[in-house]
């Protein structure tokens, strides 16, 4: 049951709320024209969920009403009133649906982008969710009267200033659906002639699937853009059309028009935007692929079309081979579905694969945008691995910054005798080159990748091997290497041995291991992983999530070489239990947890430090 409403009942905007309006209306100055389309495309949505639920449900108001959207424009008095025969609301979906914000990022984005711009950019306010309340841009007060498709409903009529409050009232609305009138403000009173808006509406709403009229006028034509062949399809009608489905204020970077014929029959028209919207791991889920059957739109938000990895594509996916009274329940479990995800996908790796191989500034445009989404197809999409692979792309230490190289292309210049490929992983570029773990690489020519994206860390275990090459960590203790420089300049074997075990009695439980490197150059000394044990990077991710998780010990590497190594041995001959040695081995085994960011308190580190000092400053 619906609460009753008293009369002209007075509600407040919540807080939020209230900031969002005062920024549309103080901050949002550009493209006044898109209310036209923010309202079109809500009556649009209203008719689409209306012929949903007449197919499995006759017990409606007004079932054989036209489907259709009206706009009437009082030019004298300035009013703009747009009416549709939709689903409607009752007075609870009023207050939920016009009284708050549906995604609580929201708010945050707009503000920010203020502060990034000044103003707000009307064009944007569609993809968060707001769209409606773009009308007090034009007006000064807006009334909605509607009354729900629900054969039983009341009508209801919500007043709103768009400041601190709104009013519910009953309405005597009889007809279906929902009508919104305002008064335009002065300045905008353009948006009463029939020319602006019909401008308005071809420019933005040529694609809405029902009939518009604009003072009695029908003026839009329903074309499919999907039925047409592609030579017939212009770009501009593609871009308009991209737009009109993403709510999207730039052109796509690409796009795939697709007629299957055969055993599984579909057309499908796809789009991979050119900017990753910002709520990439969020909202993007909700609005993929729209679903028609037959040219009948079925839903907007099918999530069953596509893979997590490729939920980015916009676009729409129409198939005669389901019936058109179809329920969410049967698309989900329906093996046509499953079909039609599998081809889809196939086809949209293609045209990856052909952009890398044919248009590669376009590929990295994308790679860029939407590669952290992308790359977690590989654990998740054994059939097409080996595809993802391939497109995967990465800095390395050869590679100029922002210059990025496929495995294939590193796999090209290996040297003769490197059987692996080396990645080391951290948080961009300049701090993973002064990993000491890098000094052999550096100075042998090695390439190793970066990985700079977390998501890297979590997709490369999954690789293992790459053209029969496996991938190893340089952070791991098995890797390896064979020194060839400075083993001239080493410590004798005795020496050595004896040297590592005073480190090990000192540091004690702290590592795993102490071990002679092979791989430093001009760091005394540094921590690696165990063979079995986990990246650096990850156990940072772990611990992020998992404040308890310890982590595994590290294995301490020593540079025989390098002089202070070398003048330790000394000392230890003389004595192994001098203090200052057992000292510096401490300070020594600190700064490489220093390096890694494991040092817990710097506290004791600086206090040896400035014992060290004050000796070398006497
Ligand atoms: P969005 O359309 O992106 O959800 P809006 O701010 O434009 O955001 O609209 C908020 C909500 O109000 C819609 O989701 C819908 O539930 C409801 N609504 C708006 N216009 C209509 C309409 N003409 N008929 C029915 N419901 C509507």
């Amino acid at each position: 049951m619906e609460n009753e409403v008293k009369s002209g009942q007075e509600f407040e905007f919540k807080a939020e709320m209230k900031q969002l309006l005062n920024l549309i209306v103080h901050s949002l100055y550009t493209h006044p024209e898109i209310f036209v389309r923010e309202l079109v495309s809500n009556a649009s949505d209203a008719l689409n969920k209306l012929r949903f639920k007449r197919l499995t449900n006759p017990d409606i108001l007004q079932p054989d009403a036209e489907l259709g959207i009206k706009i009437k424009l009082d030019k004298e008095n300035g009013i703009f009133s747009i009416e549709d025969s939709g689903i409607g609301m009752n007075n609870e979906e009023l207050t939920a649906n016009l009284g708050t914000i549906a995604s609580s990022g929201t708010l945050q984005f707009l503000k920010n982008m203020k502060e990034q711009q000044k103003s707000l950019d009307g064009n944007m306010i569609g993809q968060f969710g707001v769209g409606f309340y773009s009308i007090f841009m034009v007006t000064d007060e807006v009334t909605v009267e509607t009354r729900s498709a629900d054969a039983e409903g009341k009508a209801y009529k919500w007043i709103s200033k768009g400041e601190e409050k709104y009013i519910i009232d009953e309405s005597d609305k009889e007809t279906r659906g929902t009508t919104i009138t305002f008064k335009l403000k002065d300045e905008y009173k353009e948006y009463a002639e029939d020319y602006t808006v019909k401008n308005v509406l071809n420019k933005y709403s040529n694609f809405v699937d029902f009939p518009i009229y604009v003072n009695d006028e029908k003026v839009n034509n329903i074309t499919a853009l999907w039925h047409k062949k592609k030579d017939d399809t212009t770009t501009e009608e593609l871009n308009e059309f991209y737009k009109f489905i993403s709510a999207d204020y730039q052109e796509p970077l690409g796009h795939l028009q697709l007629n299957i014929e055969g055993v599984l029959n579909f057309k499908a028209l796809l789009f991979i935007p050119k900017v990753a919207p910002p709520y990439l791991f969020r909202d993007l889920q909700d609005k993929s692929l729209h679903l028609y059957s037959n040219k009948v739109f079925i839903q907007d938000d099918c999530k069953d079309l596509l893979p997590d990895y490729l939920k980015f594509v916009k676009g729409v996916v129409d198939t005669e081979d389901l019936p058109l009274n179809v329920s969410r329940e049967v698309t989900q479990s329906s093996p046509i579905m499953t079909k039609i995800k599998n081809t889809l996908t196939s086809k949209l790796l293609a045209l990856f694969e052909d952009w890398a191989e044919n248009d590669n500034e376009k590929f990295l445009e994308f790679y860029k945008q939407f590669s952290p989404v992308f790359k977690t197809g590989i654990n998740s999409d054994f059939t097409n691995k080996d595809k993802i692979v391939n497109l995967l792309r990465f800095e390395t230490s050869l590679t100029e910054k922002e210059k990025l190289s496929s495995l294939k292309d590193y796999v090209s210049r290996m040297k003769d005798g490197q059987n692996d490929i080396f990645y080391v992983a951290g948080d961009n570029r300049e701090n993973i080159v002064k990993n000491p773990n890098l000094e052999y690489f550096f100075n042998n020519n090695i390439e190793v990748i970066f990985l700079t994206d977390p998501v890297d860390l979590f997709t490369i275990t999954y690789i293992f091997n790459f053209e029969n090459k496996p991938l190893k960590s340089i952070d791991k203790a098995d890797i390896d290497v064979s020194k060839t420089d400075n083993s001239a300049n080493d410590l004798s074997e005795d020496i050595t041995s004896g040297i590592i075990e005073t480190f090990k009695k000192v540091l004690e439980d702290n590592v795993q291991d102490v071990i002679k490197s092979k791989r430093l150059v001009d760091s005394p000394c540094t921590l690696v992983v165990g063979k079995d044990g986990m990246d650096p990077q990850m156990e940072k991710i772990m611990q992020m999530m998992d404040k308890g998780y310890s982590g595994s010990k590290r294995i301490l590497e020593i540079n025989t070489s390098h002089e202070i190594i070398k003048n330790l041995a000394k000392l230890n001959i003389a004595n192994p239990d001098d203090e200052f040695l057992k000292k510096t081995i401490i300070q020594l085994y600190e700064g490489s947890m220093l390096i890694e960011g494991y040092l817990k308190s710097p506290i004791d580190y600086v206090k040896r430090m400035n014992e060290f000092i004050l000796k070398a400053t006497r």
